[in-house]
């Protein structure tokens, strides 16, 4: 099949697939007010078929040895230079990030081989046939990995009751019958596939638990549940919420009950021993995403901090520039990260894996120091953060002139840009929508605590002690 359209992404979300949404049933997720939006951002990544330009069609397709050109989302990388061109290719598109659906297939890929030459499983066939028939079929996927848990004291086999992992409750000889939720899956509601997936290291008694499979999102016994993180605003608040004002992210509950999959489709069932390796390839390579991220909004909150001073005539106060100073220390240790992760990677079974340390250290050194930049930015802006006229005053002839008189700033800075940098920065700091994205940075790619584990993994704490010991001695 040739690349889809945005029309024909569209088109196949209307498959009779079972979605709530706010209190009900949602038919049809591309007509919807909310689930349009962001279905309309992930359209555009498909582009227009024949009308797209050469430069655009370049950075984000691949061409296949037998011809075949696939979006580039789907290639998992396998150089250094896939790695740095799939980082680029997320940098610039709308809608749903691919990296964490790239980054389960290509961890499948790596650990179905390692259990294939350790059990004699016939795993690496299915999963990569999968991954080419998902490739030239230009589908669109969602990972369902975080499972509703229950008491997280205890391993998904000593919890009350065992459907809150996501388990195996019959094998048949054409394939699995799968029972549980997974929790946070984001655009899951938007996507043709969902990749299962264990969200722990597993034991052995934990065999039933230790599922990686894919799953139409309209299979039969499949329920979504979408959070309702409230309405966008809409066009005619573009100036108000410059950011959000259209902007709709979601993510759904997806409930499997009693979901049939067939053999072909799993691609890992009881083989708890590699459940942690595979997490540890996935999230290395999911939290990519930080390094596309982070970097970016951090130079965005320099940008705003730095004009808002200089609006309001206040760039050169000492105690104004060395917190941007350390602003742009925080920017430059991300780029510094950003480079160690790209370019420290490493081969294994054939595909690129960007370095874990320096991926993890990103996402938890902005976690720590964004609320900090957060809080300077207003600060700087002061009251108008908040309560400052909207942009629909300034529309107004009857209040317009007042508020060009009164919200201006330094000399030659007039009102209107002034406030269209107020409600950026109310948009990025003080918004419904900012305390979501404050929120999502916490916990998106895995929590602070998982991050954390992953940064110690190797590091050589008894020789530390060792090093001290020897002083002593
Ligand atoms: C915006 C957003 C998008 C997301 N998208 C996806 C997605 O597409 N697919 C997907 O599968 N998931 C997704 N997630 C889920 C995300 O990966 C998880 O939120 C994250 O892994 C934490 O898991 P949890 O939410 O179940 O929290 P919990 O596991 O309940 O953890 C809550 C807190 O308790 C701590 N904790 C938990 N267990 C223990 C323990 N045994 N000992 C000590 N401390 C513990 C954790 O460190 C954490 O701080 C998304 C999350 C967000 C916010």
């Amino acid at each position: 099949m040739a690349l889809r359209t945005a029309q024909q992404y569209l088109d196949s979300l209307r498959d009779g697939r079972v979605v709530y949404y706010a209190g009900e049933r949602i038919r049809d997720v591309v007509d919807h007010a909310h689930f349009g939006l962001r279905a309309r951002a992930n359209a555009a990544q498909y582009g227009r078929g024949a009308a797209d330009d050469a430069e655009t069609l370049a950075a984000r397709t691949v061409t296949l040895p037998d011809g075949e050109v696939i979006h580039r989302w789907h290639q998992p990388p396998r150089s250094q230079e896939d790695l740095l061109k799939f980082v680029a290719m997320e940098e610039e598109m709308p809608g749903d990030a691919h990296g964490a659906m790239a980054a389960g297939i290509t961890g499948l890929q790596i650990v179905a081989r390692k259990m294939d030459a350790k059990f004699g499983t016939a795993y690496t066939p299915r999963i990569d046939a999968y991954a080419e028939w998902y490739a030239r079929n230009d589908l669109h996927g969602a990972f369902a990995m975080t499972d509703a848990k229950g008491d997280r004291s205890k391993p998904p086999s000593g919890q009350a009751d065992p459907d809150l992992w996501v388990r195996v409750v019959e094998r048949r000889a054409d394939g699995i019958v799968i029972r549980g939720a997974k929790t946070s899956v984001t655009s899951a509601a938007l996507a043709n596939e969902l990749l299962v997936l264990p969200t722990h290291g597993m034991g052995p008694a934990d065999a039933d638990w230790s599922v990686a499979c894919a799953v139409p999102a309209n299979a039969p016994g499949v329920v979504m549940i979408s959070n309702y993180a409230g309405a966008p605003w809409g066009e005619r608040f573009r100036f108000d919420k410059p950011v959000n004002h259209s902007t709709f992210h979601h993510d759904a509950t997806v409930i499997f009950n009693d979901v049939f999959v067939p053999n072909e489709r799993v691609f890992m069932d009881g083989e708890f021993d590699h459940t942690r390796e595979l997490l540890g390839y996935f999230t290395t390579l999911h939290r990519t995403g930080v390094l596309v991220r982070e970097p970016r909004d951090t130079k965005k909150l320099i940008g705003a901090a730095q004009l808002m001073a200089r609006y309001n005539g206040l760039e050169n106060v000492g105690a104004i520039r060395s917190t941007i100073a350390e602003m742009i220390e925080t920017a430059q240790l991300l780029d510094a990260l950003r480079y160690t992760a790209l370019n420290r990677v490493q081969i294994i079974e054939g595909l690129c894996v960007p370095d874990a340390v320096a991926c993890n250290l990103a996402g938890l050194t902005i976690t720590g120091r964004r609320d900090a930049f957060l809080t300077f930015l207003c600060e700087l802006c002061g009251g108008p953060v908040l309560t400052a006229p909207s942009g629909l005053d300034l529309e107004n002839p009857e209040t317009a002139a007042l508020v060009r008189k009164y919200y201006v700033g330094k000399d030659g800075v007039g009102a209107d840009e002034r406030l269209r940098l107020v409600k950026y920065i109310y948009d990025l700091c003080a918004s419904d929508a900012s305390g979501w994205t404050r929120a999502s940075g916490v916990t998106a790619a895995g929590s602070p605590g998982a991050r954390r584990v992953a940064v110690g993994r190797g590091f050589d704490l008894e020789g530390c002690v060792k090093a001290v010991l020897a002083d002593l001695a």
